[in-house]
């Protein structure tokens, strides 16, 4: 019997699942994209310490789906959930991959032929994949997965496989499982920047997301590392992030701080110094909010490293093809500045996930005004909901960093641990 399922296989569902397996409880890790890692698995390096995301997570990911006790099922979804706390029926839905996870040995040569370019939404949509694709090179498993909805049965990645590991046909598959707790831990959504109009993203090809940013500081992104304008593809001379966007911004309802964007910012503004010491940077902020254990000193860094700092939101960002303006006061002094940067990085908030609606429904959980999902006291019991025996694990409360969510995920691993070891002594 699996003791306890948990959804979702970022790096919290992923410091939860080890946590209980590495202290003898049975876990099953549910996970609806082709690989886990989750918005970590996307990043370069990580505040305040600049170590390299991957070089973090991949380990970790390697050890869930090694892990004897945990059972780590890819491209799945719980559909329903019924029964008791100790006695949940759990129905995971496994989506078709149309290859056969026991016969692919992830040797990549059907990517090779594949004729199909699609936009890579790993890489926030700056580079590209094939219809049958790895999501990126440390994919857990590693192992491919084809896209039906782009392929065109061209047929040259079945005759290439030797292994005849890829499928014509494929279905879905439903799979009920018995689980004394649950641990939710499907995370977050960025901030779809297209909502804040008045910042050109996607009109001006050099405006982009914090998040692409990311995407192309990271070497094996689809820059290759390099900080390139999407409108020349040449290396900025000047960069302005603009801050909370969409955070801290009520009548857009999200009157939040997403916590991590002042921090993401500051990282990307010292890395970006410590690459390109020509470039000019400027972070655009209202106020900086560095809360965290070594952040104060991170941010004084980055003052260090030349990066400029300005009180003072943008109303707009205006412009057309590669020239870009800014017009914004330094509150602080009431100077009006002109800015022309080359590229304006838009720090996007986080914001529930896409499924958390129907998670919630399926699950019978409350949900906050912001949509986060609502645990039992925000003060003494953070990580239980109402339902016994049901857990919330990382940023599907609130906007949470890496080490708060692998803290938080380790206290819903406790919990549930706690139950598996009280219906025992019970059996
Ligand atoms: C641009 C940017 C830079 C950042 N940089 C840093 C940094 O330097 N340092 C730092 O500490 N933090 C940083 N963060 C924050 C960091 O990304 C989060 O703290 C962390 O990734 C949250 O992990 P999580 O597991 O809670 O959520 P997620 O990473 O969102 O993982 C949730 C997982 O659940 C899966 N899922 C969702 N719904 C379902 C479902 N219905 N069924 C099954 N699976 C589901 C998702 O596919 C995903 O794999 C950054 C964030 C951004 C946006
Ligand atoms: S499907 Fe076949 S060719 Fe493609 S990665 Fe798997 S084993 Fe290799
Ligand atoms: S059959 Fe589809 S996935 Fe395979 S190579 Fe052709 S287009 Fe690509």
């Amino acid at each position: 019997m699996t003791e306890v399922v948990v959804i979702g296989g970022g790096v919290s569902g992923i410091q939860a699942a080890l946590d209980l397996a590495n202290h003898g409880i049975d876990v099953c890790l549910v996970e609806k994209e082709p690989s886990i890692g989750g918005h970590m698995a996307m990043l370069d390096k990580t505040f305040p310490t600049n170590d390299c995301s991957m070089c973090i997570l991949s380990p970790k990911m390697m050890d869930v789906y090694r892990h004897p006790r945990i059972r780590t099922m890819t491209c799945a979804k719980v559909v329903s959930v019924s029964g008791t706390p100790g006695d949940f029926h759990v129905t995971i839905r496994m989506m078709p991959r149309f290859v056969d996870p026991e016969k692919c040995n992830g040797c990549g040569d059907c990517i090779e032929v594949c004729p199909v370019e699609v936009y890579n939404r790993f890489d926030a949509g700056l580079g590209v994949r094939k219809a049958i694709y790895k999501p990126h090179s440390q994919a857990v498993p590693d192992i491919v997965v084809r896209d039906t909805d782009h392929c065109i049965e061209c047929g040259l990645c079945y005759d290439i496989c030797g292994r005849e590991a890829i499928l014509k046909e494929d279905r879905e598959r439903d799979i009920t499982v018995h689980a004394q707790s649950i641990i939710l831990a499907c995370g977050y959504e960025v901030f779809d920047a297209r909502k804040k109009d008045q910042f050109q993203y996607l009109f001006l090809p050099d405006v982009i997301t914090g998040l692409e940013f990311e995407r192309m500081m990271n070497a094996s992104g689809p820059t290759g590392g390099k900080i390139r304008r999407l409108s020349t593809g040449e290396t900025p001379r000047s960069v302005v992030f603009i801050q909370c966007v969409g955070s801290r911004d009520v009548p857009l309802g999200r009157p939040y701080c997403s916590g991590v964007c002042c921090m993401y910012a500051i990282k990307n503004a010292i890395l970006l110094r410590e690459k390109y010491p020509g470039i000019d940077v400027t972070i655009l902020y209202m106020d900086i909010r560095a809360y965290g254990k070594g952040y104060e000193e991170y941010y004084q860094r980055a003052i260090g490293a030349g990066v400029h700092f300005v009180r003072g939101m943008p109303g707009e960002v205006t412009g057309q093809g590669d020239s870009i303006r800014i017009r914004v006061e330094n509150t602080e002094n009431g100077e009006i500045l002109n800015l022309n940067p080359e590229l304006v990085v838009l720090s996007t908030g986080l914001e529930p996930a896409p499924d958390a609606e129907d998670l919630a429904g399926m699950l019978g959980l409350p949900r906050e005004s912001t949509g986060f999902f609502r645990t039992l006291n925000e003060k003494v019991d953070t990580v239980a909901t109402e339902r016994p025996g049901i857990y919330l694990a990382g940023t599907v409360t609130a906007p949470r960093d890496i080490p708060d969510c692998v803290a938080h995920s380790g206290a819903a691993a406790m919990r549930a641990f706690i139950d598996a070891s009280r219906n025992s002594q019970c059996r």
